[in-house]
């Protein structure tokens, strides 16, 4: 049956309510819950279904506000069972669990699933294994009290403020290995991997904001971790930050690209570093840049999201970005972006930079950016990003007429084909 589902159907989870996995844009979403039943602590899931992203997004709506741990397998192989007979499999466009959800409603799903987990739960009894509490533990032979003191420059205090994370077990860290735009050279995973080996457990994990995460680091190396990266030039501090602008492949490699969004991606992380430097590290606001409306990029989840397109200025075509504002996965008050204007590409980074100097001045102590743009409301937002969204003639200022990275006249056109994300 798992291999002949209607489509794919992608699985998160996230082991707290940072959900840092984005339970709310996949099929299914797992958020870790603990809740007391008896007087008993018994751990579980809120379980979420029916997210997605694409050119239709649709954030996952709740199947239920916990489901012990014991359960979620009986009700994972349910929702795929519901999912198997309800898909759609004559419009790939519409083969995707959302739009189950949508067609049938969430109340008649969940009916669906419940009374499908009890019809397993009789025919599969004893049969799915237990969920065993398992716990990580280090196997790496460094101690964590090994004492090198952090170089005490400027630079190497913002990374260590920003790229490292201690553990929850004491005199350990997972250092974030930032790369920008998700590249790295084969020389650079090689020094990365041997960090793995020499400080950590030997492995390295990717993050979905294209980073790398190094766990199980002592704290008291770090200074040693510090200088291989500085040396590899991979020490960008900002790891998950404002300035760690993340983007699709766009339409550098994408058949469906319509923007260069890697271009972009690259010219907003400058711009904020160069010129707005004390946001640079603001953990509470994400960009996020699609090269057209499928959102490989995650445009509609981000604070700041941007997706490509093209408009005609002055009869002359030219790649443009719909912006998209306020995105946030914050428990309780989910939800996507607000599309706010369209700007021609070139002009992007001035737009980003007139939002962001916004938020700068008018932002309140403590205030998110999605409230932020509540409070602001779409009639200022607008105003703000007015003079950004027209171009003069092109005779005029032919490079605004261009993409990001490119001197070359831009055209609009697209292959056929999937997506390269
Ligand atoms: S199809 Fe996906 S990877 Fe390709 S340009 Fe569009 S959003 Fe980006």
């Amino acid at each position: 049956m798992n291999q002949n589902l209607p489509r794919k159907f992608k699985i998160a989870f996230s082991g707290c309510q940072e959900d840092s996995g984005l339970t709310p844009i996949h099929d299914l979403g797992a958020r870790a819950a603990i809740e007391t039943v008896d007087g008993r602590q018994v751990r579980g899931f809120e379980i979420l279904i029916g997210g997605g992203l694409g050119p239709a997004p649709q954030l996952a709506q709740v199947l239920e506000p916990f489901t012990p741990a014991d359960d979620l397998l009986p009700t994972v192989a349910a929702i795929v069972r519901v999912f198997d007979r309800h898909g759609n499999r004559d419009n790939r466009n519409l083969a995707r669990l959302k739009f189950v959800v949508k067609k049938l409603g969430i109340d008649n799903v969940r009916a669906l699933i419940l009374r499908e987990r009890e019809a397993l739960r009789l025919t599969m009894a004893g049969r799915f294994p237990p969920i065993e509490v398992w716990e990580e533990r280090r196997s790496a032979p460094l101690q964590p009290n090994r004492s090198l003191p952090l170089a005490g420059d400027l630079r190497s205090a913002r990374w260590r403020a920003t790229n490292v994370v201690p553990q929850k077990q004491l005199g350990w860290a997972s250092v974030n290995v930032r790369l920008i735009r998700g590249d790295v050279t084969a020389g650079q995973l090689r020094a990365i991997a041997r960090i793995a080996r020499d400080f950590g457990e030997g492995t390295v994990r990717a993050t979905n904001q294209q980073n790398l995460i190094l766990r199980w680091m002592p704290l008291g190396a770090l200074s040693e971790i510090y200088a291989i990266l500085v040396r590899e030039d991979r020490a960008e501090p900002g790891a998950e930050r404002l300035v760690d602008v993340t983007s699709c492949p766009g339409a550098d490699t994408c058949q469906l690209g319509i923007t260069s969004s890697r271009g972009l991606a690259l010219e907003l992380g400058q711009m904020i570093e160069r010129e707005l430097g004390d946001l640079a590290d603001d953990a509470g606001v994400r960009i996020k840049i699609s090269g057209c409306p499928n959102s490989c990029g995650q445009h509609h989840v981000a604070g700041i999201g941007l997706y490509g397109g093209a408009r005609k200025f002055h009869d002359e075509q030219a790649p443009t970005y719909q912006l998209l504002l306020g995105a946030t996965l914050a428990p309780g008050r989910t939800r996507f972006g607000k599309p706010m204007a369209r700007v021609p590409a070139r002009q992007g980074p001035d737009a980003v930079k007139a939002l962001l100097e916004l938020y700068r001045v008018e932002r309140k102590p403590e205030e998110t950016f999605d409230v932020f743009v509540d409070r602001t409301g779409p009639e200022r937002l607008r105003s703000v990003l007015a003079p950004w969204t027209e171009l003069p003639p092109s005779s005029e200022t032919p490079e605004k007429y261009l993409d990001w990275g490119s001197d070359e006249k831009f055209k609009l056109e697209t292959g056929t084909g999937e997506c390269a994300a």
